[in-house]
């Protein structure tokens, strides 16, 4: 799609006719003629256009229902890109994307400090090399970052990593850019890619949980995001698991579940249990990760899979008060103890039977992400896309 064309198809969507086609396609003109109160010629005549721009095109004929089988439209993948970035605690991790989440590029800068304006000018230089190599047309950034983020005013309200309050980020980035942007939390944001295009694409009620250095989780009830009042919903990671723990929290609380079955925890815990004195025959006291527990686990490792069995337990806990609460179809699990499968999963399942109401577990699957690592920055180019046809101010970066 030529650039600039995008005020033109602003003009021509005023029927929402693309919107139903995002999110809905593939689709027939007589099945979006149903959706709508337009006549099939007005819906004949706005697609055409829409075609010859260069933004839908039609794939093949769909399932008939009797007369003559219908053509379908959808959005055409390549028309344009959407960049997505996930501000982690370690690192700017970006995407370009097309409009059907498929990856063109990726890069990733390693953060060396957390200072407000080295994060802010690094994120920036970034943004501009990916936009100045790409010749297409880019609809916007979506932002995906940890901490309290109000999406509605594109504000970063508290990071716990990052050195800053209250950041206008998407007014910061939209003046610098010259491209929409939208900003969202990072559990938030995987929840919507995983909707769109993980696990959960068939799901209307699920639960999204993160699982590395805290624990963070979002919902989607009834199909739409769960933000709370204060944008601090799904805080998982804060529910008390171990009454008595003397594992303080970074909350300030004792026994939370972020505090016993983080990435961070858990590698705290090993650490602790070589220093007293238990064994293990593959894990080595001074360089210990994730990955090494999950390897010395598989190889039968007593002390690494008494470690995951118990960081399952907890999870399950805390999932299995949710779950009674808000009555989820589907948990998504992300992050990298997804490595070790069975043996979490199944223990995992054990605990939320046991603490669980069995009305609220019929029906309910527990599944590890397809999007793995990149469900962040594929939520974050689904941040853009949600939102392409709704009203967001899109800003052409050629102006
Ligand atoms: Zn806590």
């Amino acid at each position: 799609m030529e650039k600039g064309n995008f005020n033109l198809i602003k003009s021509i969507n005023i029927n929402g006719i693309l919107e139903i086609i995002r999110a809905k396609g593939p689709i027939s003109r007589a099945d979006i003629a149903k959706l709508t109160s337009l006549t099939p010629a007005s819906i004949s005549k706005t697609t055409k256009k829409l075609i010859k721009i260069g933004i839908l095109e039609e794939i093949g004929i769909g399932q008939t229902t009797g007369g003559r089988p219908p053509i379908m439209l959808k959005l055409k993948s390549k028309a344009a890109y959407i960049i997505g970035v996930y501000m982690g605690p370690n690192s700017l991790d970006f995407i370009l994307a097309d409009l059907d989440g498929v990856v063109i590029t990726e890069k990733s800068f390693k953060l060396k400090n957390h200072t407000k304006d080295y994060i802010l000018r690094n994120l920036i230089l970034n943004l501009k090399e990916i936009i100045n190599n790409t010749e297409e047309e880019i609809f916007g950034i979506g932002i995906a970052m940890n901490g309290i983020v109000d999406i509605s005013k594109g504000i970063s309200v508290f990071s716990p990593h990052y050195e800053w309050k209250n950041i206008e980020l998407e007014k910061i980035l939209e003046k610098e850019l010259k491209l929409s942007v939208i900003v969202d939390n990072d559990v938030r944001a995987m929840a919507r890619g995983e909707g769109k295009f993980g696990v959960a694409k068939e799901s209307k009620n699920f639960l999204v949980v993160n699982i590395s250095e805290g624990i963070g989780s979002a919902l989607i009830l009834n199909g739409e995001i769960y933000t709370g009042g204060n944008y601090s919903a799904g805080e998982i990671g804060h529910i008390t698991v171990e009454e008595h723990s003397t594992k303080r929290c970074s909350c300030g609380n004792y026994g939370c579940l972020e505090a016993l079955a983080s990435t961070k925890a858990m590698i705290e815990n090993i650490k602790y249990k070589l220093m007293i004195g238990e064994q293990s025959k593959y894990l080595k006291y001074e360089n210990i990760d994730l990955d090494k527990i999950i390897k010395a686990a598989k190889k039968g490792d007593r002390l690494a899979r008494d470690l995951i069995i118990e960081n399952a337990k907890y999870l399950g806990k805390a999932l299995a008060t949710v779950i009674n609460i808000v009555n989820p179809n589907l948990i998504v699990i992300i992050g990298e103890i997804n490595k070790i499968e069975g043996l979490f999963y199944k223990n995992v399942e054990t605990t939320i039977k046991r603490y669980g109401l069995t009305t609220t577990l019929k029906n309910l699957e527990i599944k590890p992400s397809i999007l793995q690592e990149k469900s962040a920055t594929i939520g974050a180019v689904t941040l853009i896309l949600e939102n392409l046809f709704k009203g967001k101010r899109i800003l052409s970066h050629k102006v």
